[in-house]
């Protein structure tokens, strides 16, 4: 049986708005399995988001998440990511579990060059690779150095042995921030450049040494994509949540960035949530599907079996809308429920075509209907 990397149970959120609340996420619960591509696919609007913002507890006020838990599996045991300190929770971010933001040019910071970003991810979480590393650099100098160049190179050396054994040493920073002495640091940031350079390769970023000195508005929109990719993999997490990577790129970008993910993928051997509204794209690189509708988790199944077998009628009617040459192209009715006032019992009622009595009193339950193929709707499961 495959290992679960992650696992959400019963993720209740809410927002707390002048208009009222918005109860944007109504009982979630999904399951991530190690090395799998799981795509949550919904209109916008529908908590595919949230849900992954919920999963890196990044949920900010107005937002409130006021049940359930986020299980993470770590080297310790079974952590709720949802009940850690700030502290812990910094440390596992970006090392443990990353996301690629929507939006690239607003995920970067435009004041810093795409060097200063990524190396800022990398000192950050990476700091005990690094200094190692340079002690290797200062022993191999000490050896071909001069005699009157030797005591400053055993100094650098000991103040490097400090922050290898804490990395978040207060004595450390404090020398790092002495115009004169502070020099030191620029090994370390030479050997974070070397790592930018190499994961801007990575990224099949032609130019790389010339692209990280450049600032993000210099950037086109894949290669602001690209870059905001590589810093999540920065620090090689083990689950990364990409929200909508590819929605505002054209298509062969796209192509060219679901490729990329792909391979990464493979490469890093990460677990990766795929957040998007194209079924195409969820055809083209998930192993599963969750599909959300009004704050919950509708259907859940294998890729495959989706298409081949869609339960749920919104599942249903999300399939019927992909235009395809040679097909009717239909739409859903109406739109996506306000979640300030949501529909009582299935929230897909008002536009479900076999929608009956019970469905607008009875929330239905999450259950298998087929093995590995679960489905929230009344008509399935008695
Ligand atoms: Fe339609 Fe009822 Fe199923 Fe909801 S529970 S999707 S309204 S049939």
């Amino acid at each position: 049986m495959t290992e679960t990397i992650a696992k959400i149970e019963n993720l209740v959120l809410k927002f707390y708005t002048y208009e009222g609340i918005v109860h944007a996420l109504d009982e979630v619960n999904l399951e991530i399995k190690k090395g799998e591509t799981l795509g949550v696919v919904g209109e916008t609007g529908c908590g595919k988001s949230v849900t992954g913002l919920s999963i890196l507890s990044v949920v900010v006020p107005p937002g409130k998440i006021e049940g359930g838990h986020v299980l993470l599996q770590t080297d310790g045991g079974t952590i709720d990511v949802l009940q850690q300190r700030p502290a812990y929770l910094r440390k596992i971010r970006g090392r443990k579990i990353a996301m690629i933001f929507q939006e690239p040019r607003a995920a970067l910071n435009p004041v810093y060059t795409v060097n200063d970003q990524i190396s800022e991810a990398i000192l950050l979480h990476r700091k005990t690779e690094m200094c190692e590393r340079v002690l290797q650099q200062i022993d191999e100098e000490v050896k071909r150095c001069s005699q009157l160049k030797r005591p400053f190179l055993k100094i650098e050396k000991k103040i490097y042995e400090k922050m290898l054994k804490n990395p978040d040493s207060l004595l450390v920073d404090t020398l790092a921030s002495i115009p004169i002495i502070g020099r030191f640091k620029n090994r370390l940031k030479k050997e974070a450049r070397k790592e930018v350079i190499k994961l801007l390769k990575d990224m099949r970023i032609p130019d790389p040494e010339r692209v990280a000195d450049m600032y993000p508005h210099e950037l086109s929109g894949g290669m602001a994509q690209r870059v905001v990719i590589a810093i999540a993999l920065s620090c090689t997490p083990e689950l990364l949540i990409a929200d909508e990577p590819t929605t505002n790129l054209d298509v062969t970008v796209q192509a060219q960035i679901l490729e990329l993910l792909n391979e990464l993928k493979s490469k890093y051997n990460t677990t990766l949530i795929y957040i998007t509204h194209d079924m195409g794209v969820i055809a083209e690189v998930c192993d599963r599907v969750a599909v959300m509708y009004a704050g919950n988790v509708v259907e859940l199944a294998e890729v495959y079996e989706i298409f081949k077998d869609p339960l749920h009628p919104y599942t249903k009617a999300l399939l019927q809308s992909i235009p395809r040459p040679g097909h009717k192209f239909i739409s859903i009715e109406g739109s996506v429920p306000s979640l300030i006032n949501p529909p009582k019992g299935c929230r897909f009622h008002p536009r479900c075509a076999y929608a009956r009595e019970v469905c607008t009193l009875v929330k239905p339950q999450f259950l298998e209907a087929k093995p590995g193929h679960f489905v929230q709707c009344n008509l399935y499961g008695g």
